[in-house]
């Protein structure tokens, strides 16, 4: 099967890449390895829940100029997201105004740094001693939850771009779902007269200059002039795995720079229960507007909908931590989560399971077409992310979150940016 182009990996990055390659009149054809789009966007609908619910990404994490810019063009809709936030330490309930104790003077001894280094190297040269232990501990849970990193290997550069372009005050949720920006991306491919191949794992391109093809796990060959190779990095780091892809010839040098790239771990875990336990219940606060709440629990992390009424609360293990549960059964996760909520809300887990009427496990680290959550930069990116970003002899590129400049590192935002400006230089060499 001939197209001008082909297109490996049917995310965010891929699509926007088919999407505006469409726009400029060129033939793609898209290939996907899982039945579905959207990658790490998955909105599912029905299972229980009593709307959709978001397993992959979730928010819009400010105003971001092309995850917006597309939502007008639709006429995709989106709604604020609370923000009150709450901690839970050592049995006690508050509400918080900030994440890390002292962030200030951290901040501003960090902008101050002259040479990239890890994070927890910068810490413990700056922030060591007994006085810092709570800051540090902080700071620790807040790269591994957020970002998804490990403090041994995220560069301190990449943190600080990020923390000081944060913009807590804007962030938004897409009515309806994530997955409506997928449906008008590949709505528009597809209406073009462009296929979208689902369950098709491609195991092998076979490349010379201006020509590609690529075979799939059941032997089909796809054949274009150039290929975008849209993949998760993740599956490229992981060379044994289902999804991974072997270049023929190969592009060692490629590969390699794959590495000189972080992506961390992240399990997500959708629980909805009959009522609104948390507004009322076990504990003397008022938790009605509560946006997240932060723990020391198994799973730490868990937000609700407010500003809407739901009984969905959501958590979230990121990191290391959950690295270390990547072969947990979603089951055993489960109790994890609701001994986690039992012991914040002084109550047992037992009675909370009674009240669950739906619940989903999402181990994006388990989960083969994926093998992670999303990148981080360590000291070495930047270079790696330049080689990675250079067409190869013309004919191959690559597109994904991982290859984004700015401060919306690792987000959806991060994907489209890298499909639509991938998809422009391959209009401006072909
Ligand atoms: C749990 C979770 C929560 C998140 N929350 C947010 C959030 O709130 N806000 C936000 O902006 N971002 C969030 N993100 C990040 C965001 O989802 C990603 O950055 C973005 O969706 C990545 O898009 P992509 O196109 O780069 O990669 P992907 O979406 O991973 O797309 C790559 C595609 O390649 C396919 N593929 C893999 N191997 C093969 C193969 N061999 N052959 C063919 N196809 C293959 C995959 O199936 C996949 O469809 C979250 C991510 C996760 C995991």
């Amino acid at each position: 099967m001939r197209s001008d182009i082909l297109i490996i990996g049917a995310g965010a990055s891929g699509l926007m890449a088919a999407y505006t390659l469409v726009k400029a009149g060129k033939k793609v054809a898209v290939l996907e390895a899982r039945d579905r789009t959207g990658g790490r966007i998955h909105t599912i609908e029905g299972r229980g829940f009593s709307g959709p619910v978001e397993l992959g990404a979730e928010f819009v994490h400010g105003n971001l100029p092309v995850t917006l810019g597309l939502l007008k063009e639709a006429g995709i809709g989106y709604s604020d997201v609370g923000f009150e936030m709450w901690q839970h330490h050592n049995g006690k309930l508050e509400q918080s105004i900030a994440f890390v104790d002292g962030w200030d003077a951290f901040l501003e001894k960090l902008n101050g740094l002259a040479e990239d280094m890890p994070i927890l190297d910068f810490i413990e040269q700056n922030f060591g001693g007994e006085k810092y232990a709570n800051m540090r501990r902080q700071i620790v849970d807040y790269v591994s939850g957020y970002d998804t990193a490990d403090v041994k290997d995220v560069g301190a550069f990449a943190l600080r771009n990020e923390w000081n372009h944060e913009d807590e005050d804007a962030q938004h949720r897409i009515n309806g779902g994530y997955c409506r920006v997928i449906d008008l991306l590949a709505g528009t491919v597809q209406d073009a007269g462009n296929a979208i191949y689902l369950n098709s794992v491609v195991k092998e391109i076979i490349w010379e200059r201006g020509s590609v093809k690529a075979i799939t796990a059941d032997g089909t060959a796809f054949e274009g002039g150039e290929a975008i190779v849209a993949l998760p990095l993740g599956v490229l780091h992981n060379k044994e795995g289902e999804g991974a892809v072997k270049f023929c010839p190969p592009i060692n040098e490629q590969e390699k720079a794959f590495s000189g790239i972080g992506f961390g771990s992240v399990i997500k875990v959708l629980l909805e229960f009959d009522t609104i336990f948390w507004e009322k219940g076990g504990v003397d606060a008022d938790l009605s507007s509560m946006g997240f709440l932060f723990s020391d629990e198994a799973i730490p992390t868990y937000w609700t909908q407010a500003h809407q009424r739901s009984s969905l609360l959501t958590g979230w293990l990121g990191g290391p931590p959950a690295h270390l549960q990547k072969d947990t059964s979603a089951e055993t996760v489960l109790d994890m989560a609701l001994v986690s909520l039992a012991n914040i809300f002084k109550t047992g887990p037992e009675e909370l399971r009674s009240r669950l009427v739906a619940w989903h496990v999402a181990n994006w680290t388990a989960e083969p077409f994926s093998l992670g959550s999303y990148a981080y930069d360590k000291v070495e990116s930047a270079k790696a992310r330049i080689l990675l970003s250079q067409p190869v002899d013309n004919t191959i590129l690559f597109a994904g979150e991982y290859l984004y400049e700015g401060p919306a590192m690792g987000t959806v935002e991060a994907a489209l940016t890298s499909g639509r400006d991938v998809a422009h230089k391959l209009l401006e060499i072909i």
